[in-house]
This record gives structure tokens, sequence and C-alpha cells, in this order.
């Protein structure tokens, strides 16, 4: 199996005379696609700059994709969220303490009219490869971020929207602790948006491919982390769904743990047909011997992942979650693209 496609994210794009100098930067380092990272501000206000900034990278050859970065709280990513801010209620909302959490509930008509909105804008003005799924999840009701985090008791969503839901799919009150029908109706419901959404996508653009990238957590017999998207063959099985992701592992994670989750992303990808993709650290963390991220490209290689990313341009330089060495972290990452991406795939 050939790696096809190698790239990273970037954010922060407002000029695409200045995300053109960039562009070319990472095509030096072995990129031949870029992820647009688009917070909802973004989206709102420098709308008519990513349409550019799309077209410069698709000009240099790039395959270009977006993020809905962060957006609604509800996929992965530090940005703020202006559906939040603007409105009081559509939270998702504690099963422990019924407090509201600062994150939106997807399965309220608002949200969900927001979101595909905001897809449909994107779609038809926008002239890029793909969208990517981000980390989706419901919020963990818990005081720590979570990269590789365990397991909390709390859960939601508890809303009054999803326990009105519930109760008329399952004929009784939406119960405080989890069940099997609770697990059931989480999942369904947190696909059941991504799929109208990229219905709403390939409506636009017929050759649009739909990336989803879930967390990268075992979730196995004993311990399930509850995001809502963590039985992946449901996820893998996903129609509309063209590439299946699985999300960043931490430098500080043992190898043995990026092997197995590298294996079960590439069994679920071939088992229903779909292209399959591996995230690289490169911001916060990096690994002591820097010469570690090109084994790890080549382990994914020869375990036969078709598309390689790394978070982010730069290595974060130049933000609260730079690589300490981010610079050299992202020449080491070009070198290591250079490496493992198929010679047909380069951009001369
Ligand atoms: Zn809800």
């Amino acid at each position: 199996m050939k790696v096809k496609e190698t790239g990273v994210s970037y954010y922060g794009l407002s000029y695409p005379e200045h995300a053109e100098r960039d562009f070319k930067e990472m095509i030096a380092h072995n990129c031949n696609a870029v992820l647009l990272a688009l917070s909802e501000f973004d989206i709102d206000f420098w709308f008519p700059n990513i349409v550019k900034v799309a077209k410069v990278a698709k000009d240099l050859g790039m395959k270009v994709y977006l993020n809905t970065w962060g957006i609604g709280k509800w996929f992965g990513g530090e940005p703020p969220s202006n559906f939040l801010t603007n409105n009081v209620k559509n939270r998702q909302v504690s099963a422990f303490t019924d407090e509201p959490l600062p994150a939106a509930c997807f399965n309220t008509k608002a949200f969900r009219d927001y979101f595909h909105g905001l897809l449909e804008k994107l779609a038809i003005h926008v002239d890029a490869d793909g969208f990517f799924w981000d980390e989706p999840h419901y919020a963990l009701p818990k005081s720590y971020a979570s990269i590789t985090g365990g397991p909390a008791d709390d859960w939601a969503c508890r809303c009054s929207v999803c326990k009105r839901d519930f109760e008329e799919l399952y004929g009784y009150e939406m119960p405080k602790i989890i069940t099997k029908e609770v697990v059931e109706f989480r999942q369904d419901k947190a696909l059941d948006i991504l799929v109208e959404g990229a219905k709403i996508i390939k409506n636009i653009r017929p050759n649009s491919k739909i990336i989803c990238c879930v967390h990268a957590t075992i979730n196995t017999y004993y311990v399930v982390e509850n995001r809502g998207y963590d039985n992946w063959d449901k996820v893998g099985k996903t129609d509309v769904f063209d590439v299946f992701s699985t999300t960043i592992l931490n430098w500080s994670l043992p190898r043995d743990y990026f092997k197995t989750i590298t294996q079960r992303t590439v069994d679920i990808a071939k088992k229903y047909k779909k292209g399959s993709q591996r995230w690289i650290m490169g911001y916060y963390n990096e690994p002591k011997r820097l010469e570690e991220i090109k084994e790890v490209a080549h382990l994914y290689k020869d375990m036969g992942v078709e598309s390689l990313f790394s978070w982010t341009y730069r290595g974060g330089h130049g933000t609260v979650l730079a690589a300490p060495r981010a610079l050299e972290v992202w020449d080491m990452l070009g070198e290591a693209y250079g490496e493992v991406l198929d010679e047909k795939y380069k951009i001369k």
C-alpha cells in the first residue's frame, strides 16, 4: 500500500497572499494536502478570504479539506463558539447534575440548522476536495481536557430535546445511568447530524470526500469512553463517509499503542472499503529523539495507511500549544513525508 497523501492543518488563515507563501513552504516539506481549520468566527467573518485561500492551495496543486474546527464545541479544537455565545439554550446538559455544559447539543433543531447552514455555505462557495469531521464528541462533563483521558461517570446529553426524543423512541424516560439503549441512542444521534451534513455537501459537490476522524482510544470490553463515536464499526460502515481516520497519539504513549490503534484503523477502513488516515502529533509534545517522527511515519506506511496528516503547520510555532522544538519538529515531519509519500503523488 502506498501513502498517497501527506498534509498538515493550517489555521489563522486570513490573507491569500500570505497563505500562498505558507502553502509553498508546506510543499517544500513534502505536503500535498492541507486541512483548513475553520472556526465559527472564521467562517462568519473571514468568509471571502476563505474562498480565496482555498483557491490558492488548489492552484498550487494541493488537496484542500475543510475542518469544521471546534464548532459548537462538539468538534475538537480550541476556538470559541459563536453559536454558544449567541444562544443561551440548546446546550448539552449533564446527566448527573442537570447543569448546562459549554457545548451545543447537536440534537437540537437550532444547532442542526446552524451547522448544516454552514456546510451548505462552504460547499457552495469553497472549491475544496472534502470535509473533515474533527474529533466529534458529546461533552465529557469532567474537569480536565481529554487527549487520551479516561472515562468519567457523568455523561451528556440529557437535555429536554434528547430526553423527549429518547422517550419517543424507547417508551420510557431517559435514564440518568447509561444503559444499552442510551448508548445506542447517543451513537445513532451523533452520526445522524453528520450523515445529513455529508448528504447536503454531496448534493452540492458530489465528489466531495468526507473524512470522519474519531478519537484514538481503545474502547474495549472493559472501558468505553462514551463520546458517541466509540463504536468504530458503526462509524466505518456509514455510507456517506469516505475515509476512516483516527486522531493524534501523544508521543509519550508506548509505541505498541500506536501499532494497535493503527492496525484497528486500517482494519476498519478495509472492512468497509474506505480510505484510511492516521494523524501524527506535530504540536504540544514531541518524541525524545525527533527521528521517531520518521519511524512512526514509516510504521504507518508499512501498516497500510494511505493518508498521513499532522497537527499542525510549523509544529504550532507561536501558539501556547507549540511543540518544544516546534520548527525542528516541522522540518523532521517534512523529511518523514518525503520518505514515505509515493513519488507519483508528490507536487513537483
Ligand atoms: Zn441534548
